[in-house]
C-alpha cells in the first residue's frame, strides 16, 4: 500500500514529529510513503505552508528518515504546491535547486477564502457556493495548463463541507481530467475526505472512473496531518479503485513515474 500525501510540522497546521509519521506508516504496513509538504509563495496561504527558507531543512529531514528506515519502508520527498499563477516562475526556481521525487499541485484559496479549511468552507453562504465552485474550477483549469507538476491533489476538495456541486462544475472537472490526460498529469485519490463532512474521497467515484477510462496514472494519499492518520482509508480505497477498473498505481522517483499493480488488501474490518 502506498500513501503519497503526508504532511509534517513545517506546514504550521500538522502535529507530531516527522519520525512519528514514519513509525505510523510502518505499523500500518505501508510499502511506500511520500511527504508532500505544503509550499506556496502566495501571501494568502503562507501561514498554512512551509516557508521557502525551510525547504532545505525539510529535504534534509526527509532524507534522514529515508536513510534511517530504508530496510523497512520506501520514503519519497515531495511538495504540495498551492497553485498561484503569478508565483510559478519563482516557485519552480526554488524547487529546481533540490532533488524532489514528486511535485503535487492543488488549489486551496479562491478569492482569499481557504476552501480546504473545514471552518472557512462551511462559512461560505449557500447563495455564494455555486459561484465559488465555478471560480475554483477556473483556477484548476489554469493549473493543469502549467507544464511543471506531476500530480493533481484532491481535485474536488471544494465539496468538503458536504454540499452538492452544481452540475456544470462536475462537468468542468470531467473536462479538467480530459486535459490532464493530454498533459500526462497523474490524479491523486485522496482519502482525507472520508473523515470530513462529505465522507467521500477526493475526487468522487464518477471522476475517478472517468480518469481510469482516460488512462490517467493514479496515486493514493491520506493527506495525514497527524501521525495516526497515515494510511487511513488507503486499503478500502485501493479496493474501490479496482472496482472502478484501475489496475495500477503510480510511483515517483526523482520525478520519474513508474506503475505498480494494485495489490488487493484486506480492509481494516476484514483483518480484525
Ligand atoms: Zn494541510
Ligand atoms: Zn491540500
Amino acid at each position: 500500500m502506498i500513501d503519497y500525501h503526508i504532511h509534517t510540522l513545517l506546514c504550521n497546521h500538522a502535529v507530531g514529529g516527522i519520525r512519528s509519521y514514519v513509525e505510523s506508516a510502518v505499523r500500518a504496513g505501508l510499502s511506500e510513503i511520500c511527504f508532500l509538504e505544503h509550499f506556496t509563495l502566495d501571501h494568502a496561504s503562507t501561514a498554512h505552508a512551509m516557508a521557502p527558507e525551510e525547504v532545505p531543512f525539510y529535504v534534509y529531514a526527509v532524507q534522514e528518515m529515508k536513510r534511517a528506515y530504508r530496510d523497512r519502508i520506501t520514503i519519497r520527498t515531495g511538495l504540495e504546491v498551492d497553485f498561484c499563477p503569478e508565483a510559478v516562475p519563482a516557485l519552480t526556481e526554488i524547487i529546481h535547486r533540490f532533488e524532489f521525487d514528486l511535485i503535487g499541485c492543488s488549489v486551496h484559496f479562491v478569492d482569499g477564502i481557504n476552501i480546504a479549511s473545514r471552518r472557512h468552507a462551511a462559512a461560505i453562504p449557500d447563495k455564494d457556493f455555486d459561484a465559488v465552485c465555478r471560480r475554483y474550477v477556473q483556477r484548476i483549469r489554469e493549473m493543469v495548463e502549467i507544464p511543471f507538476f506531476d500530480v493533481v491533489c484532491h481535485l474536488d476538495v471544494i465539496k468538503k463541507s458536504g454540499r452538492a456541486l452544481p452540475a456544470d462544475v462536475e462537468t468542468g472537472l470531467m473536462e479538467v481530467i480530459d486535459r490532464m490526460a493530454e498533459q500526462d498529469l497523474a490524479l491523486e485519490v485522496n482519502t482525507g475526505g472520508l473523515a470530513h463532512p462529505v465522507k467521500a474521497c477526493y475526487p468522487s467515484e464518477a471522476l475517478i472512473a472517468h480518469a481510469v477510462k482516460r488512462g490517467l496514472a493514479l496515486t493514493t494519499g491520506s493527506d495525514a496531518h497527524k501521525a495516526h492518520a497515515v494510511g487511513a482509508g488507503i486499503a478500502t480505497t485501493s479496493a474501490t479503485l479496482q472496482k472502478l477498473g484501475a489496475t495500477h498505481l503510480a510511483r515517483f522517483n526523482r520525478r520519474r513515474r513508474t506503475l505498480v499493480p494494485i495489490v488487493p488488501q484486506p480492509t481494516p474490518q476484514e483483518s480484525q
